[in-house]
């Protein structure tokens, strides 16, 4: 039986990355320490015989028993509002973390898979974005402490790869949604759906001129794993290039949720990127991958998702308090 590490594993793409092996017939380890995940995603394995959970903090020394095939690195805070509230942690993850995940791939001669992301392309310049576009990043700005600690991550990881020969993938992730995202974190899909079922107005910042292609949580699992299984060594993008203003795609849930409620404005965060769009000519050459999934299907299953949350869920405290954490 194969053995895969997943970190990450109780957030919202590492626990459907955990359910995706347990189906597929590996011996699934997942790491996690809770920071922005939630242990109920991982609820339904925890009697599960081919997964076993270990409660860690990434940046300090990982160690894991026995032998690993694959390691796949999702730990690291996803969303403006977290990783702007605790940004050393998300530059310690990306960088200190995934130093640790390498030294263990290379110690376990595992291969391993790091979670990049589409801000590595920043602002972008260049419409849509392939992967040989360099990126327009403002390592300054409040953004940059993820951003760049995702470009450090693909830096360190390249440098495994040519230095040592560690057997290593690289996925760019563009705005992915679905089932078990946090309907506090601030991203504009639990957002959007959490404000409608509060009965709250729809918060757009800017003009809502600026765009976002969004990818269902299947699709995006699936492309992961074909690109885990694959031979290709350097960044792919895996998203879905049907790109959307945030004006327009509030409407959506307007029309989706059958809210009563208008749209406000508030102010555009600083250095959020007026266009985002994969460019996936790249997954579907070397993949055979592509999207299938409509917006309107995963919406409705995501808005299902939601509508099945309890009262208690729908309206705690809208951000996460991180000072229970020990944050250095
Ligand atoms: P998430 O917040 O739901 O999951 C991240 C998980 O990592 C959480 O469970 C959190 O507790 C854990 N974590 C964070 N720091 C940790 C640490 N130091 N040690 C151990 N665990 C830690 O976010 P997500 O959307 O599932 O994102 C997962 C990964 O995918 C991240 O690396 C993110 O950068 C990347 N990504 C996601 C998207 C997206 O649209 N969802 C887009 C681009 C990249
Ligand atoms: N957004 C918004 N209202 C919200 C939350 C987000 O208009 O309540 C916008 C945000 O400014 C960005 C887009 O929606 O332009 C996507 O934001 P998200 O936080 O989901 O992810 P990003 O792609 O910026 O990382």
């Amino acid at each position: 039986m194969k053995r895969v590490l997943i970190t990450g594993a109780a957030g919202f793409l590492g626990s459907h990355l955990c359910d995706r092996f347990i189906a597929e017939g590996y011996h699934v380890i997942g790491m996690d320490n809770f920071i922005t995940g939630d242990p109920k995603n991982l609820a339904h394995l925890k009697e599960h015989s081919y997964f076993e959970f270990i409660e860690h903090d990434v940046t300090e020394f990982v160690s894991v028993e026995g032998d690993l095939d694959y390691i796949l690195h999702f730990a690291s805070p996803a969303s403006p509002i977290d990783y702007l509230k605790i940004p050393i942690q998300t530059l310690k993850v990306g960088s200190l973390g995934t130093h640790n995940l390498l030294g263990l791939a290379k110690a376990k001669k595992a291969r391993i898979l790091i979670a990049s992301t589409s801000e590595v392309y920043g602002d972008p310049l260049v419409h849509p974005q392939s992967e040989d576009y360099y990126g327009n990043v403002n390592a300054i700005g409040p953004r940059g402490v993820y951003d760049e600690a995702k470009r450090f991550q693909e830096s360190i990881t390249m440098a495994y790869h040519r230095v040592h020969g560690l057997d290593t993938r690289i996925v760019r992730i563009f705005n992915t949604y679905g089932p078990r995202m946090r309907l506090n974190d601030g991203r504009v899909i639990p957002a959007f759906i959490g404000q409608a079922l509060r009965g709250e107005d729809l918060t757009v910042f800017g003009d809502g001129s600026q765009t976002r292609s969004f990818c269902y949580i299947d699709d995006q699992v699936e492309g992961i794993y074909r690109l885990l299984l694959s031979d290709y060594a350097l960044p792919v993008n895996i998203g879905n290039p049907n790109e959307i203003t945030i004006m327009d795609f509030a409407q959506e849930i307007i029309k989706l949720t059958g809210t009563q409620q208008k749209i406000v404005y508030k102010d555009l965060p600083v250095d959020d990127p007026m266009q985002r769009q994969p460019d996936i000519s790249l997954a579907k050459k070397i993949l055979g991958w592509e999207p299938k999934v409509e917006r309107a299907e995963g919406m409705q299953k995501t808005y299902d998702y939601f509508k099945s949350l309890s009262i208690d869920e729908l309206y705690r405290a809208n951000h996460r308090d991180f000072s229970k954490f020990n944050i250095r």
